[in-house]
């Protein structure tokens, strides 16, 4: 995957979620995608969606990744968050065991009871793997959650960057091998349902909402 500047042009245009419990580390993981830095973040707040353009496999991409802004800890993520996502990446953290069986107890029953796109790829991802000595959930039961959930599986460090990049490579190859959502996003570009301010850097951000 590679990071591109050029924004005027684009193949196909993704909406993609990060969700999990508050803490595991989304907001971080996706500045250190977008912006390839790692900072002490407060709590998500304001922040609604970053864009990143890469090029996977000769296809300009534009991804919008959404954050929850924090409203995760009030539980009040609603179905316009999940609407016409084309990827969900369900984030824990290795070190804290109750951000892992949240994501079978509450996140996952979210993901049925609000996306309505059944074609919708899923990513598993287990983040700050280089608090090693600290780790509670095992690499196995990261697998074999993914496995029964059937989505894909990575453990990443949004601290070292360690498989930050492929969390979403993965996830964007397999959105690009699923015709209906390659429809969608093309759908997306030629609707111009998504209206991006002037970015100040590679990665922009911006609170208006109009998926
Ligand atoms: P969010 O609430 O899920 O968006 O979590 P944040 O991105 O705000 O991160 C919560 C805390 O975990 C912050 O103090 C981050 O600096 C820290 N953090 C995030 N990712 C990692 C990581 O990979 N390793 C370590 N050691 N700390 C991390």
């Amino acid at each position: 995957m590679e990071s591109s500047s050029q924004r005027g042009e684009f193949d196909y245009l993704f909406k993609l979620l990060l969700i999990g419990d508050s803490g595991v580390g989304k907001s971080t993981l996706l500045l250190s995608f977008t912006s390839n830095t790692f900072e002490d973040l407060s709590p998500t707040i304001g922040v609604d969606f970053k864009v990143k353009h890469v090029t996977v496999k000769g296809k300009k991409l534009k991804l919008a990744i959404w954050d929850t802004a924090g409203q995760e800890r009030f539980r009040t993520l609603t179905s316009s968050y999940y609407r016409g996502a084309q990827g969900i990446i369900m984030v824990y953290d290795v070190t804290r065991r109750e951000t892992f069986t949240n994501l079978s107890d509450i996140w996952a029953k979210e993901i049925d009871l609000y996306s309505t796109n059944l074609d919708c790829i899923k990513m598993l991802v287990g983040n700050k793997v280089d608090r090693e000595s600290e780790r509670i959930v095992s690499k196995k039961e990261g697998i074999d959650f993914a496995r029964e959930y059937g989505c894909l599986f990575l453990e990443c460090s949004a601290k070292t960057r360690e498989n930050v990049e492929q969390c979403f490579e993965e996830l964007v190859l397999k959105i690009l091998e699923t015709p209906s959502l390659l429809a969608e996003g093309s759908a997306g570009v030629k609707n111009n349902i998504f209206k991006e301010k002037p970015p100040q850097s590679d990665a922009s951000t911006s609170r208006c909402c109009s998926w």
